[in-house]
């Protein structure tokens, strides 16, 4: 092979530069962007050329002859936001991965105008003053919680780290074994006792713990005992664990902080709805947790963001401590939480506009009737696959009621010509990806997850890569 005339096959810069298509490039993206791709991928042209062998003299030729359409591809890639929308048809409503709580249209409309100006994020309008960007909703926490005071941190790993290191720091914070949890992505509680300066004390063992064991580990050093509610696994058989109730005397007695982490921090009762049954953020207030914590962004259904009520004297040292400075929100979660909380004065609206909490409590029907409208649009455009509607089970995820299986509706599509693991990469390749679930030689798209705007640009979607 010829490796000189293929190292003159390649366009000099200034002929590349000429050419229409690079010229609409720099246009769009600017000389400095398409000129490192230019120089990147001659570069990287040449050293194929070098490390070639005669039998990939074809492909190299290949290669140079796409050098433009490549460098315009790489540009244009290069600028496209990563971060996509993706359709989630796996029936998984808290899906840590695809970003947990989705918001709803109506709350985004009033973030976009919150954000895209300024606003009174940490001014008080009526005092004229500077105030706390937890104003805005704490009294609507206090009162839908029963607490006395409330504030937020970045998430609910963050809210579990500033209350031990405010209030256990140095000491010993008590901790039951059948509530040591990991809840993933290096969230176990053992750490983070650690991080904050706080002595794990632990009682009790895998099963069971009962409040003489709570009784006797106390010492001078105890400054708390931390509850965890076991949010992403569940103990099944010879088991018991003391309740905040019975744990509330003994803390009073002798002085010690009672904390409850609640993980996923739900306001309504879901097994009113058929669901199971998970403790209320208002019960464990009520039961005499003197601290509350738990997530923005699972069953509560807003943003990521950690969640601390309780006492006023508490709350206000945890207000106080540096951490909280480095901890804190952004105006983007305040605006969203406000938004979600307010949707909580009256349960009906909260199921209503509150996508996770119409995921979760939607009935079977409901899902089914959606599931056919999918099915017979994807009959209706002609997607060559053999498609149905089949009865599944969505899970919650997210770490929150790992137990609970929801009667739901699937639109099932399997394909003679397209091999499943195929058309599932294609279905990730798509503009707006979807992401189903492959139950043997079958896509299974999960209804419950998906919402009625979305169906259209489902069976869209399926249509191209079925084609
Ligand atoms: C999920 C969870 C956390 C962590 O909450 P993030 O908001 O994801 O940081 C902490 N504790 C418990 C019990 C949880 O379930």
């Amino acid at each position: 092979m010829d490796k000189n005339n293929l190292y003159r096959s390649i366009p000099k810069v200034d002929i590349l530069l000429e050419d229409p298509m690079i010229r609409r490039l720099r246009k769009r993206y600017g000389h400095e962007m398409v000129m490192e791709e230019i120089r990147e991928q001659t570069d990287h042209l040449r050293e194929r050329i070098r490390i070639s062998t005669d039998s990939e003299e074809e492909s190299v030729m290949a290669a140079v002859a796409d050098l433009i359409p490549s460098i315009c591809r790489e540009t244009e890639r290069l600028a496209a936001p990563r971060v996509r929308r993706v359709i989630n048809a796996t029936g998984t409503i808290l899906h840590t991965n695809l970003g947990r709580a989705p918001i709803s249209r109506r709350h985004a409309q009033h973030l976009t105008e919150i954000v895209t100006g300024y606003s009174n994020l940490e001014f008080d309008l009526a005092k004229r003053d500077r105030s706390e960007r937890y104003a805005h909703f704490e009294d609507l926490l206090c009162r839908l919680t029963g607490a006395e005071a409330a504030m937020v941190v970045n998430n609910n790993a963050a809210a579990v780290m500033l209350i031990l290191s405010t209030l256990a720091k140095g000491g010993e914070v008590i901790v039951s074994r059948g509530e040591l949890v990991e809840i993933g992505g290096k969230f176990r509680i053992p750490d983070v006792c650690s991080a904050s300066g706080a002595i794990l004390a632990e009682v009790g063992t895998t099963n069971k713990t009962h409040l003489s064991d709570y009784e006797e580990a106390i010492t001078e050093q105890t400054r708390a005992i931390l509850k965890v509610h076991p949010s992403n696994y569940h103990i099944v058989g010879f088991t018991e664990s003391v309740p905040v109730k019975d744990l509330k005397p003994l803390a009073e007695e002798k002085d010690v902080v009672l904390i409850e982490d609640l993980g996923s921090g739900v306001l309504v009762d879901l097994s009113r709805y058929g669901r199971l049954y998970e403790p209320t953020v208002q019960e464990s207030v009520a039961a005499g947790a003197d601290v509350v914590c738990f997530s923005g962004d699972k069953l509560l259904g807003g943003p990521q963001a950690g969640i601390i009520i309780g006492k006023k004297k508490y709350i206000q040292a945890m207000k106080k401590n540096p951490l909280t400075r480095a901890l804190r929100v952004d105006k983007f979660t305040v605006a969203a939480l406000e938004m979600v909380l307010l949707e909580y004065l009256r349960e009906d609206t909260a199921r209503e506009h509150i996508p996770v909490l119409r995921m979760i409590t939607e009935s079977q029907e409901s899902v089914a009737a959606r599931a056919e409208r999918l099915a017979r649009l994807l009959l209706r455009l002609g997607c060559p696959a053999d498609i149905h509607t089949e009865a599944c089970e969505s899970q919650v995820g997210g770490g929150s009621l790992p137990m609970e299986r929801i009667p739901s509706m699937a639109v099932v599509i399997r394909s003679e010509k397209i091999r499943t693991a195929r058309l599932e990469q294609e279905l990730l390749q798509l503009p707006v990806p979807i992401l189903g679930r492959t139950i043997g030689d079958a896509i299974w798209l999960d209804v419950r997850t998906l919402d009625e705007e979305e169906l259209t640009l489902v069976a869209e979607g399926l249509k191209e890569v079925l084609a």
